[in-house]
């Protein structure tokens, strides 16, 4: 089986074949991750807002996801406690209706259940809300995750059951079995870093290519109707200063009738997120200015201390890959369900969720097999541990590593460049550019930076600064010369630019 596409929902594909003992390749033509499955809200969840949709069946089965993701890759995921404040009479009563009815439909894999607060509780829980006409809140519980790294580990994982996983290599074309019209047998694929092409064969090839789902299919059809209404996702990372304590915050209803989050992550706070339909998937889609002011007009008004532009550390946007439905209705209102079906031989699957990605791989694997006439073989991922993943207890600032992370502890005894931080803001230290390397297949100083940690998403103008050091390990690792240092850190600190909000239009 040939995958197309090393997000989420391809890595999982590729795990979920391994597992079962097919021959597995998959092609990602940037890093793993590299498109929307690291510009999430980071967040295992049922959707609340889908359960305002009346879709119980979508809600019921992600949430047993959700459960499965925690405990399956306990080094990545954890349970996040989440308030939503009510300010109008019977808010309190309607939302906490409505959140008992989520972890109801949660049954055994519910993460706690959820309780009306009252207001004097709801300021000691939440102390920097802001106060004036609260009436109380709801607490409710959902699961929160670092979706790069999950990815990486979905990678390792297919890689330890046998998969072969390539990142910077591009499927051009599609092989046929024979004449134009015959099944699609294989892929045509370009090194990134080479220019070689090579034809691979294959028994079935699957597209999961996300936002980009279409042209693959027009590889295989040029005349195919898209599938794909892209909509953007923008979200700001603050200083936690804002919202302290443990507990995220919940907008239960924004200007244009979305919810809004607040939440903690890795010591800073994520507020996101937008929906705003686009035309054109880029591949490196920009936050709006119209999306960044949206964002720091909702959280001021739920916020004692109103962030304003230059309080923004990183600012970073995503492309949703929705179904189209038709009827030229907002993205807003699309399910966030997905779509799986083969053509002419090419099994395409697009949609869903992050947190929904094995559900998705499973059907995917059964169809492809199907399709590739090889014998049927169960599922295996459901209760299969992920790479790293570990009971033994880790230190808190290689976590992500899970039972890999004694290994990255030795590799900074080693070299005291290894041993020392990349920046003073930033929670990371030399071995880990080395390590990602060796072992997570990171290949420019962007893979190191945005992906194998999250130094980008933390604080943007620490990872432009961080850059050049980034770039001289990795270079050390890699054996490339000082003009490739120095491309790459022009090439980082370009890119990186756009993450920092001040230069995303005009302050506010
Ligand atoms: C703003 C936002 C917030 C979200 N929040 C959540 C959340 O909190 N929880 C949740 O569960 N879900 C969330 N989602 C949804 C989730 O992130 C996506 O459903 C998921 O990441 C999609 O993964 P994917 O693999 O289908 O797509 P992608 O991650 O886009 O992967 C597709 C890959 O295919 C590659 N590709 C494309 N063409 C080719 C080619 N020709 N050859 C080789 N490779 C190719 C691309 O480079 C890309 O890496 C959110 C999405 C957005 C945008």
């Amino acid at each position: 089986m040939i995958v197309i596409g090393g997000g989420a929902t391809g890595l999982g594909i590729a795990l979920d074949a391994a597992t079962r003992g097919y021959d597995t390749l998959l092609l990602e033509r940037g890093d793993f991750a590299q498109a929307t499955s690291s510009r999430s809200t980071k967040l295992l969840h049922g959707g609340v807002r889908y359960l305002r949709q009346g879709n119980l069946k979508l809600v019921r089965g992600a949430l047993r996801e959700r459960t499965r993701v925690l405990a399956n890759a306990p080094h990545l995921a954890s349970v996040q406690s989440f308030i939503l404040p009510t300010y109008r009479r019977g808010e309190s009563l309607y939302y906490g209706f409505g959140l008992a009815l989520y972890e109801r439909l949660a049954g055994r894999a519910s993460l706690g259940s959820s309780r009306r607060l009252d207001v004097a509780e709801t300021r000691r829980e939440l102390p920097t809300l802001r106060a004036d006409g609260l009436r109380g809140g709801v607490r409710y519980y959902d699961g929160q995750f670092d979706d790069a790294r999950l990815a990486l580990c979905l990678a390792q994982s297919a890689w330890d059951h046998g998969a072969t996983l390539a990142n910077y290599c591009a499927v051009v074309g599609l092989l046929r079995a024979g004449t134009p019209g015959t099944p699609v047998r294989g892929v045509m694929a370009r090194d990134g870093e080479t220019g070689a092409e090579h034809e691979i064969p294959a028994r079935v090839v699957i597209n999961a290519s996300g936002v980009f789902c279409d042209a693959v299919r027009r590889l295989a059809d040029p005349g195919v109707a898209a599938w794909v209404a892209p909509s953007q996702g923008a979200h700001l990372v603050l200083e936690r200063r804002f919202l302290p304590g443990r507990h995220a915050l919940m907008v239960p209803k924004t200007d244009d009738g979305r919810v809004l989050f607040i939440i903690p992550w890795q010591g800073r706070l994520l507020v996101g997120t937008t929906d705003v339909a686009v035309e054109n998937a880029a591949a490196e889609p920009r936050a709006q200015p119209a999306e960044i002011e949206f964002l720091l007009e909702h959280a001021g008004r739920f916020l004692q201390d109103a962030p304003r532009r230059e309080d923004v550390l990183s600012v970073f946007a995503g492309l949703r890959p929705l179904v189209r439905t038709g009827g030229g209705r907002s993205t807003a209102a699309l399910a966030r369900d997905h779509l799986l079906r083969e053509e002419s031989g090419l099994v395409s699957i697009t949609g869903g969720k992050w947190t929904t990605y094995r559900e998705m791989a499973e059907q995917t694997v059964d169809l492809a097999a199907r399709v590739a006439q090889l014998p049927g073989r169960p599922c295996r991922t459901a209760d299969l541990p992920l790479h790293g993943a570990t009971s033994d207890p880790v230190p808190a600032a290689l976590r992500a590593y899970g039972s890999d992370a004694a290994a990255v502890q030795s590799l900074a005894q080693t070299r005291p460049a290894w041993a020392a931080p990349l920046h003073p803001r930033l929670p990371y230290v030399g071995a880990e550019v080395e390590w990602a390397a060796r072992h997570d297949m990171a290949r420019s100083v962007q893979d190191v930076l945005a992906r194998r940690t999250r130094a980008l998403l933390l604080d943007a103008r620490a990872s432009i600064e961080a850059a050049p050091k980034v770039a001289a390990l990795l270079a050390a690792a890699l054996g490339r010369d000082a003009a490739w240092q120095a491309r790459e850190v022009e090439a980082f600190t370009g890119f990186a630019r756009s993450y920092l909000a001040c230069e995303s239009g005009e302050a506010s």
